[in-house]
């Protein structure tokens, strides 16, 4: 018992009024459940779900969901079932514990199963996102533990787990998690590239640190002389796989990415965050464009911070995050500080409901259409890019703030006000400046579009630059309703006797 012990403890030092004996009964039940029972590796099966408890209870997550997450293998693979789990643990454990249940089972190969697991993620989203926190518990420890697995089921947990879980958790602003997710499944999924983006870190770290150090202690002393109060400041080394995938977007060239280790300045208010950028600005000249405001403008999964490269002592390039400890938590932990212990007020945030996400909305759009395979699959490409890639955000010059898949056009800003306007649009002008339909807009930017009352409708030709999925599919939609009309004027008997 001593590993439920230690997790107990733990708990107990996050949330002191936790059931602490309802928590042991779970592990106790699903311990019992699974008596006999052993992972790949030869180990007791316990030890599963236990790993995947004690990471949710390091982001200091509720009882409810730590009982949920020991008892999520108990209905699929042993002979108690979800309704004895109601009886003795609650609708609420049950509820949790069914949803995961549901997540499981996928029969399909190919496309159809990543069909199959996107469907089911977005489903269990809407219904309650706290179901795939604990999928992402369970599937992290399962990677973690992948080598005595054949190497083709490797691959497939692997490579799902960096197409579906990481992209999912990085919009649910779940940032470490989505780390931790990538790294785990990126050295079973590309090993050669793996073990050369490690060995760049490596040098890099070893050449580096020392120098850091000395960075990090003067930026230290220059907040302490200005009397600023500094919570940490610390270096963070970035993930292996999105290090790896900005060294591919920059000809692998790892003296164009800055914040391979980058230093993490955490104070307690906003205004300190803006005041220690002018401190490290007024020791170190910043590169110019590389200033980057999160806070005033957060990115679409709600993460907020300042981001500076300043060029330090001897040229060397370093980049400064500065950020407030409630910034920092939320970075780490996304959608899921909503549920995490709140030291300074002594209370928990969680109050039963489930955050509103505005895309979830969007997400239940995208459910209805999953439904539909033939139509699903014609779509996935846009539907991906409008979830999961890097997301801009542009403004209307009325202020309005749209959210919007990288490399989105004016044509897509258009659409994303009103069909309307889309269909009308002439030309746009973007930060006051007449552009093309077709140029490709950066974050920040303020697009004006020019409608024309007389225009017919869209230029089939922004298929090739729009990116939203709803403006492509408005574009198709006034194509096919126009070439009907024209069918119909050409050959009026034929459709009108249908
Ligand atoms: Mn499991």
């Amino acid at each position: 018992m001593a590993q439920i012990d230690t997790l107990i403890d733990r708990v107990r030092s996050y949330d002191p009024d936790a059931n602490m004996e309802e928590i042991r009964a779970a592990y106790v039940f699903a311990e019992e459940a699974h008596r006999g029972q052993k992972r790949a590796s030869g180990e007791p099966y316990i030890t599963h779900p236990l790993a995947a408890a004690e990471i949710l209870v390091k982001m200091k997550l509720p009882p409810v969901i730590i009982e949920a997450s020991l008892l999520h293998d108990v209905p699929e693979d042993t002979n108690r079932t979800l309704d004895e789990i109601r009886t003795q643990f609650g609708d609420e454990v049950a509820k949790l514990v069914g949803g995961i249940t549901k997540l499981g089972k996928i029969k399909y190969r190919g496309m159809e199963r990543y069909i199959e697991n996107l469907r089911k993620m977005f489903l269990a989203i809407s219904e309650d996102v706290r179901v795939v926190i604990i999928k992402f518990a369970d599937r992290l420890h399962n990677l973690e533990t992948l080598d005595v697995l054949p190497p083709k089921k490797q691959y497939r947990i692997a490579l799902e787990s960096l197409e579906i879980y990481a992209p999912i958790a990085n919009r649910l602003g779940m940032g470490e998690m989505k780390g931790r997710l990538e790294d785990a499944a990126f050295r079973y999924v590309l090993p050669k590239e793996y073990e050369w983006t490690q060995n760049l870190v490596q040098n890099t770290l070893t050449r580096r640190e020392g120098y850091l150090e000395r960075i990090m202690t003067q930026t230290r002393k220059d907040l302490q002389e200005l009397d600023l109060s500094i919570v940490d400041v610390h270096g963070r080394t970035k993930h292996l796989y999105s290090l790896y995938k900005k060294l591919l977007k920059n000809d692998r060239n790892i003296s164009r990415v800055y914040d391979i280790i980058a230093t993490r300045v955490i104070v307690p208010t906003v205004a300190d965050c803006y005041a220690a950028l002018g401190v490290i600005h007024g020791r170190w000249t910043p590169l110019k464009g590389r200033i980057k405001d999160y806070i005033a403008q957060p990115k679409p999964n709600g993460y907020r911070s300042l981001h500076t490269t300043v060029f330090c002592e001897d040229g060397e390039i370093v980049e400064f995050q500065i950020r407030t400890t409630k910034m920092h938590h939320d970075a780490e932990f996304g959608i899921v500080s909503h549920w995490s212990y709140d030291e300074q007020k002594g209370k928990r945030l969680y109050n039963g409901s489930t955050p509103k996400i505005d895309w979830v909305g969007q997400l239940a759009e995208t459910q209805k259409e999953l439904s539909n395979k033939k139509k699903y699959l014609r779509s996935l490409e846009e539907i991906k890019i409008d979830i999961f890639n890097d997301r801009i955000f542009v403004f209307t010059p009325q202020g309005d703030v749209l959210d919007l898949p990288e490399d989105s056009t004016p044509v897509d800003v258009a659409y994303a006000v009103h069909t309307d306007v889309g269909n009308t649009c002439a030309s746009a002008k973007v930060n006051n400046e007449i552009a093309p339909l077709d140029r490709m807009l950066r974050s920040g930017d303020v697009v004006e579009i020019i409608t024309d009352r007389n225009r017919k409708g869209p230029n089939p030709n922004w298929l090739s630059s729009a990116k939203t999925r709803h403006a492509r599919a408005k574009i198709r939609q006034f194509a096919r309703a126009s070439l009907t009309s024209w069918i119909k004027g050409v050959i009026p008997g034929k459709i009108r006797k249908k």
